[in-house]
């Protein structure tokens, strides 16, 4: 692994706002790590006031969360993927990248507080579902499909009311604390 961190454009966590005029529109002129990688540094140019200004971006220590996938083999628990899967079942359905990336980090918050060293694909992709059915139906459905890879419409059908029928138990579940 180099150590330049250059993320899929667009997928961006928080705003980063111009310290002169506050818009958040920038781009990237140049990247270095440091600290072995875990800093990185970012220096910007806005595209609003055309000044520049450098960011530090500490790399969260996730990397302890272990993926254990549905073949056996592990992998470090990724962010990234689970938005790439996200972004694939929205597709071009209109839904503002803003939810996606805000969904995207309540499930990263919410794994790494339940589970402490490993978490199954299975367990991430439940969790996905249940977040994805309230964002839209369309990508849920979608997101479901290429998890389950159903072989018939019948099959798609019947693991669907199940999911929907678990959504809701998850949702009771919640509502009780
Ligand atoms: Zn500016």
């Amino acid at each position: 692994m180099s150590g330049h961190h250059r993320g899929p454009v667009g997928v961006r966590s928080r705003p980063v706002l111009c310290p002169y005029c506050q818009i958040d529109n920038d781009k990237v002129i140049d990247s270095r790590s440091s600290e072995a990688g875990r800093v990185i540094r970012r220096r910007r140019e806005c595209l609003g006031c055309s000044r520049r200004f450098t960011t530090y971006e500490r790399v969260e220590q996730t990397a302890r969360l272990t993926v254990m996938k549905r073949d056996g083999t592990r992998q470090p628990f990724s962010r990234e993927n689970i938005m790439r899967g996200v972004q694939a079942s929205c597709g071009k359905r209109k839904v503002p990248e803003e939810r996606l990336v805000a969904m995207v980090d309540e499930i990263d918050d919410e794994l790494h507080r339940e589970f402490d060293r490993e978490v199954s694909t299975r367990e991430i992709g439940e969790l996905v579902m249940a977040k994805l059915k309230d964002l839209d139906e369309v990508a849920w459905v979608r997101f479901a499909s290429e998890y389950y890879k159903f072989k018939s419409v019948d099959e798609l059908k019947q693991q669907l009311e199940l999911l929907d029928g678990r959504v809701k138990d998850m949702k009771d579940q919640k509502r009780l604390f």
